[in-house]
C-alpha cells in the first residue's frame, strides 16, 4: 500500500517560518496553480527526489519540513530557468535559495557535502569578490575527507587556463563583503 501523507493546519510557528521563506525569496507561493513548466525546463530536476513543481506543491500544502529536507534543493544549480519560465512570476530559484538558507541554519541537510560545497563557494565569493574554484575544491576534498579527488584534472584544467592556483580579485569585493555582513545581520547570524 502507497504511503500517505495526513495534512494538519498549519502551526503559527510552521506559517511565520512560511512567511520568512517567501519574505526572503521576494515571491508567493500561492500564485502556482501547478502547470510545471518549472520541472519541465529544470536541467537537474532528473536527479532530483522533489522537482521545483513539487517543492512549491510541498510548501503550499505545508510539508515545510520536508521540502527543507528535500536533496533536490541542494542539486538546484539556482540556474534560474524555473522563474523565468513561470507563468504565475513564482521566483522558484529564490524560494529554492531561501530554503537552502533555512535548512542550513537549523542544519537539516540531508547531504553534508553538498552543504560543503555551498559552504566553500560562498566563502570564496565573499573574500574575492567572485568564485575561486582551485580553493573551493581543495577547501570542499579536505573538508569531505576525500583530499584526492578528482585530482588528475587539476593539471589539465590549469594548463588550459580553466583553473587558476591562485584568486581573482575583483575591484568591489568590499561592497561583496557588505552584502554578506548585511545578510547575515538581517538573519540574525552575528
Ligand atoms: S511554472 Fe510556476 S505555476 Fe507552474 S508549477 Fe512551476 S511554480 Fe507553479
Ligand atoms: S534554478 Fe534550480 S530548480 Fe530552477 S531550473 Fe535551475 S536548477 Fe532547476
Amino acid at each position: 500500500m502507497e504511503s500517505t501523507v495526513k495534512l494538519e493546519p498549519l502551526t503559527e510557528s510552521d506559517q511565520a517560518l512560511l512567511n520568512k521563506i517567501e519574505q526572503e525569496a521576494g515571491t508567493s507561493i500561492n500564485l502556482c496553480y501547478q502547470c510545471g513548466k518549472c520541472s519541465a525546463g529544470c536541467p537537474a530536476g532528473f536527479a532530483m527526489d522533489y522537482t521545483p513543481r513539487q517543492v512549491i506543491r510541498m510548501l503550499q500544502l505545508g510539508l515545510i519540513n520536508e521540502a527543507l529536507s528535500a536533496e533536490g534543493i541542494w542539486i538546484c544549480a539556482s540556474c534560474e530557468t524555473c522563474s523565468e519560465r513561470c507563468p504565475r512570476g513564482v521566483d522558484i530559484a529564490s524560494i529554492m535559495d531561501a530554503l537552502r538558507r533555512e535548512a542550513l541554519f537549523r542544519g537539516i541537510v540531508s547531504d553534508k557535502k553538498v552543504a560543503v560545497f555551498n559552504e566553500a563557494f560562498l566563502a570564496g565569493v565573499r573574500n574575492f569578490g567572485r568564485t575561486y574554484e582551485a580553493g573551493l575544491l581543495l577547501t570542499h576534498n579536505l573538508k569531505t575527507w576525500q583530499p584526492f579527488k578528482d585530482a588528475e584534472l587539476g593539471l589539465p584544467m590549469m594548463s588550459r587556463g580553466k583553473v587558476h592556483l591562485f584568486p581573482a580579485r575583483i575591484k568591489g569585493r568590499g561592497q561583496v563583503k557588505k552584502i554578506f555582513e548585511r545578510v547575515e545581520k538581517i538573519r540574525g547570524e552575528q
